[in-house]
């Protein structure tokens, strides 16, 4: 329990009665609140030499907005996330709700910037089918190493409800990634997983598949573009999506430090 003696090092004043489940202790520390993890699935921790999180920016259980799919033009799609640094229970509820709405949405596929995260983090079932949990695939900080080939196929996003378009990809991908257990991994990836993949990943550094398509094709679709591109404002005038200053200010706060 390495974790639980370096919490009395610091003699923390306990905030609250630690929960077994959640495998997580708040603490106030050094006049703040941090989240300390144990136990055997919560002590995962990426290589940083860091196993307590500070935990300013979280509001109380039962005030954070509940977690939903944005769409274009949310600020949040054009965010660059951060690399995790520390995977808990909290991370863990995350995946989880993702996963749900990705299957709500009929979906293969969802990046953490679609719920409004800045985690490099995303998430894959190729089948789309929640029976199929062999399938579920969690990809903490991805990185595409290597890139063969390239195919024409057509793809959609979760973020550009009903807009489809012919994008262009490497044919044959190799990435690397962390698991929810913080386990590295390889996969070399083709067909639909390797282009979903890189969909994703792409998702991370806020790029959308419009980005990539031809200028021409782009033209066709710049129509659509510019009704969800109304459509948010009038939801942002009418108060039920907080401006874009907002949001970036509040995915600024969550980034991991
Ligand atoms: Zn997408």
């Amino acid at each position: 329990m390495p974790v639980i003696s370096r919490c009395r090092c610091l003699d923390p004043v306990l905030f609250g009665s630690y929960n077994r489940g959640s495998q997580q202790l708040v603490v106030r520390f050094a006049g703040r609140l941090v989240i300390v993890w144990w136990g055997c699935a919560g002590d995962v921790r990426l290589p940083v030499p860091w196993s307590i999180q500070p935990l300013p920016c979280v509001p109380p259980t039962g005030t954070r907005p509940s977690m939903q799919i944005v769409h274009y033009p949310h600020p949040a799609l054009r965010w660059k996330s951060k690399p995790i640094v520390e995977i808990g229970a909290e991370l863990r509820a995350t995946v989880r709700r993702m996963f749900e709405l990705m299957y709500e949405a009929k979906g293969i596929g969802l990046a953490a910037n679609q719920v409004d995260l800045p985690y490099r983090l995303f998430i894959v079932n190729a089948t789309g089918d929640p029976e199929q949990i062999d399938e579920e695939h969690v990809f903490i900080n991805p990185e595409i190493i290597r890139r063969k080939g390239s195919e024409e196929g057509e793809e959609g996003c979760l973020s550009l409800p009903e807009l489809y378009g012919q994008i262009r990809r490497a044919e044959e991908i190799v990435v690397e990634a962390f698991d929810l257990k913080g386990r590295g991994f390889t996969m070399e990836l083709t067909e639909l997983p390797g282009r979903v993949v890189q969909h994703e990943c792409d998702h991370l550094d806020g790029v959308l598949f419009p980005d990539r398509m031809t200028e021409s094709a782009r033209h066709e679709i710049q129509q659509h573009l510019d009704d969800f591109e109304i459509l948010f404002r009038d939801r942002q005038k009418a108060g039920e999506i907080p401006s874009d200053e907002t949001i970036r200010k509040r995915l600024r706060e969550l980034e991991p430090s």
